[in-house]
């Protein structure tokens, strides 16, 4: 008998029939004798669809107004898979992310987590029922509803299963686990049947989208051990938890692909202390997240900045740069195209010397060209053509001995 927190996202609810798979999965851990506390997101697609009606009505619409829609979605599926449960003879009950006590900031849209104290979860899984949570849901000081940032309902699983001290936190989606590499991508890639939060974190923000980054940053703070599991088989999926013993030679635990960033280059700026805090400042209180960044210093006391930002901030992103190089006396913004970053991943790099050379040498090898780089402590990271990126991924899988 455990206490047992699921979390189930948008496709494994996507449809009546969905909902009632879950709930007969959600059935076999009661009959077990287990509790069960279950955190839902949106039908896939609901969230999306709403965005897209809101911008419809107005192209700028109140982020306090925008959380009251977007909220929505996940209440739409706590209630209908409540229902499927009273229909297979389960008791339960059904929250808003209000009722189960999930307190944030007033910051609507991407709120943060400020208290969680559960409401009265701990008194009706007492009684015998399963409770259902709206995930991606919380609310703020003046009481109104807020959300968490986008594939925020993996947090809230993530985060009452940390103050609910749950044995056990799976988080059902679509993919059996995570992959060396996207199978779609690379057709030799394996599951990796544990791994590390940091291992995960570089995966997550390098594109390979399982989880929630913000989520398993707070996993990893509260030491909340969890699985990524398919909601369509029985098979076990991967458990993500601080340190994992794995193979003296294994160094590389996974490949990642980014296809969405484009390459901004800032010319003729001076050479001077602050330039470079001026120019990243004004994208920083936009919101506009940077990668990749190369500086150098060209000609006449001048230099020159390249970086990556995600494809959907590049608008943005040429429009704030252009009023501050108006600034910056005579520095210019071009965005240079869009590329792919292809990254490896993987803790044995602190421990193993020549990981960069066998990178660039499988790269080379394949004649793929390279243009930025980036590394941290466990990763090592590529801007290329967009077009050599899947040639790329499966060169590396192969090179790292990943293949299956
Ligand atoms: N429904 C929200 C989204 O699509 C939250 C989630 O699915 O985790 O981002
Ligand atoms: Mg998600």
């Amino acid at each position: 008998m455990a206490l047992i927190v699921q979390k189930y996202g948008g496709t494994s609810v996507g449809d009546t029939d969905r909902i009632l798979n879950v709930a007969k999965r959600i059935k076999g851990f009661v009959d077990n004798g287990d509790k069960v506390v279950v955190v839902v997101s949106a039908r896939s697609g609901v969230t999306n669809e709403l965005i897209a009606r809101a911008k419809k009505i107005n192209a700028f619409p109140e982020e306090r107004e925008m959380d009251m829609l977007l909220a929505v979605g996940e209440q739409e599926t706590i209630a209908l898979t409540a229902m499927a449960l009273h229909s297979l003879g389960v008791k339960a009950v059904s929250r808003t992310g209000a009722q189960a006590g999930i307190f944030t900031d007033m910051d609507y849209t991407r709120a943060h987590l400020v208290k969680i104290t559960g409401g009265d979860i701990p008194e009706r899984l007492a009684e015998g029922n399963v409770v259902i949570v709206a995930g991606f849901q919380g609310v703020n000081d003046a009481g109104n509803v807020t959300t968490l940032g986008r594939g925020g309902s993996d947090l809230s699983a993530i985060a009452l299963a940390a103050i609910l001290k749950a044995d056990v936190c799976q988080i059902y989606t679509d993919v059996d686990g995570i992959y060396t590499a996207d199978p779609r991508v690379v057709k030799k890639a394996r599951k990796i049947p544990e791994m590390c939060y940091e291992e995960l974190l570089e995966m997550a923000s390098l594109g390979s989208k399982v989880m929630q980054a913000r989520s398993v940053e707070f996993a990893q703070k509260y030491g909340v051990v969890f699985e990524v599991r398919s909601s369509f088989n029985n098979e076990s999926g991967t458990i993500v938890k601080e340190e994992v013993a794995s193979l003296e030679d294994v160094v590389i635990s996974g490949v990642a692909v980014d296809k969405n960033q484009t390459k901004v280059t800032v010319r003729n700026i001076p050479d001077r202390p602050g330039a470079c805090a001026e120019i990243f400042s004004v994208l920083g209180e936009a919101g506009i997240g940077v990668d990749m960044i190369v500086q150098n210093t060209s000609q006449a006391g001048k230099a020159r900045l390249t970086f990556t930002v995600s494809k959907d901030d590049a608008p943005k992103a040429e429009k704030l740069l252009k009023d501050e190089c108006a600034k910056l006396g005579g520095a210019e913004v071009c965005l240079t195209g869009d590329i792919a970053k292809v990254s490896v991943v993987g803790t044995g790099m602190r421990t193993h010397s020549g990981v960069a050379g066998k990178f660039f040498r499988a790269l080379a090898d394949s004649d793929i060209n390279v243009d930025l780089i980036t590394t941290s402590e466990i990763k090592i990271s590529v801007g290329i053509d967009l077009e050599k990126a899947d040639l790329a991924a499966n060169v590396l899988h192969s090179a790292f001995g990943l293949d299956s």
